[in-house]
């Protein structure tokens, strides 16, 4: 066990705590459900959560991040099946276009003799008595896939009876506006998905983390160290796990790890527009309304912003899950946000 390790947990073994969550995916996927959302910020343990879950259980995670072509669709389902083949593989082996070679799994996605997802899905729905499909990061994936995948899920969610579809995500409107649930245009409106909202730990419970974690590393910190910490970092577990992987390899200068963690932060802002990060940057210095973030806004730029950009703008940020009623879900995001360089083209 390594609580400090950087990568996703993948057993309820490696898992700290994360039992209510646990069991509640067992009552309702277990139970039969047709789609639950594993919902919550970046870094707070929706991926580990998932794949504890899926340990033992038939089933495939499905890791959609940075997923463009449909290609890259297939070689993601291949790496999750090949990942599971022990406990797939007696479901997955004679379907037309799926290769079970040693310790991989190989899918023909194109030509004759080929598989498709859905197809996939149903010839394992009549093989297994439940099969679970994970879909990690789903509301990252564009069109025209995002739209094929939109119609796998409803086509699954009406007819495959056995199959279970979990899907997590960290930008949680997008996710939401992703499935369409409540859109009368997607292939998905009026189906009801349950939602896990995976939580920050709280603050006794971080704390706890990290002496564990530490004991595991054979050290035992101040314990201001770890009460700075905590309140640095919330009780965000990835941050909580960065701050004593780097404390635990030397880095004693809680500032320096946290500048580190800020900066990560910030890269993930990047690919904002300029007058998005100006808005969280108005937040971050304290703007609480949306007025107050439009003054802020044309003080900055000397131009004048439509109400109507404006209201979009703090919606979509909402969606993605970095703010919510103008305070930040994660601190250090925070921290990002208001070190921001922004070019304004004023004087
Ligand atoms: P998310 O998918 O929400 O972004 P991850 O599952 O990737 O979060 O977790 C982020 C980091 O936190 C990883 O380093 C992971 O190992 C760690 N982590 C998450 N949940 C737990 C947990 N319950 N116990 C121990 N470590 C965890
Ligand atoms: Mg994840």
């Amino acid at each position: 066990m390594a609580l400090f390790d950087l990568r996703p947990k993948a057993s309820r073994r490696e898992l700290f705590d994360r039992e209510g969550e646990l069991g509640e995916l067992e009552r309702v996927v277990g139970g039969g459900a047709p789609l639950t959302l594993v919902l919550g910020i970046r870094r707070i343990g929706k991926t580990s959560l998932v794949k504890a879950f899926l340990e033992g259980r038939v089933g495939v995670y499905v890791d959609l991040r940075g997923v463009v072509r449909r290609a890259e669709l297939y070689e993601r389902l291949s790496e999750g099946l090949s990942e599971g083949v022990s406990r797939v593989r007696r479901f997955i082996e004679g379907i037309r276009g799926v290769t079970v070679a040693g310790f991989g799994v190989e899918l023909r996605w194109r030509g004759s003799d080929s598989v498709s997802l859905l197809g996939l899905l149903s010839e394992v729905g009549r093989r297994a008595e439940r099969f679970i499909l994970v879909l990690d990061e789903l509301q990252s994936v564009k069109p025209p896939l995002s739209a094929e995948l939109r119609n796998v899920l409803a086509y699954a969610y009406d007819n495959l009876g056995s199959v279970s579809i979990i899907v997590a995500g960290s930008e949680v409107g997008m996710l939401r506006n992703f499935l369409g649930v409540e859109n009368p245009e997607s292939p998905l409106y009026g189906r009801y998905a349950y939602e896990v909202t995976v939580s920050r730990f709280p603050e006794d419970l971080s704390k706890e983390f990290l002496r564990q974690g530490f004991r595991e590393e054979g050290i035992e910190p101040p314990a201001e160290v770890i009460e700075e910490a905590v309140n640095v970092f919330d009780g965000i577990v990835g941050w909580l796990v960065y701050f004593g992987r780097a404390y635990a390899d030397g880095v004693r200068d809680l500032r320096r790890i946290k500048e580190a963690a800020v900066r990560l932060a910030a890269e993930e802002l990047r690919k904002l527009s300029v007058r998005e990060k100006l808005v969280l940057k108005a937040m971050a210095e304290g703007a609480r309304t949306w007025a107050q973030v439009r003054n802020y806004v044309e003080e900055r730029t000397g131009v004048t912003i439509p109400k109507a950009t404006l209201t979009r703008i703090i919606r979509k940020l909402e969606n993605l899950s970095i703010v919510r009623n103008y305070e930040f879900l994660d601190p250090i995001y925070r921290e990002a946000s208001k070190a921001l360089k922004i070019k304004t083209f004023k004087p």
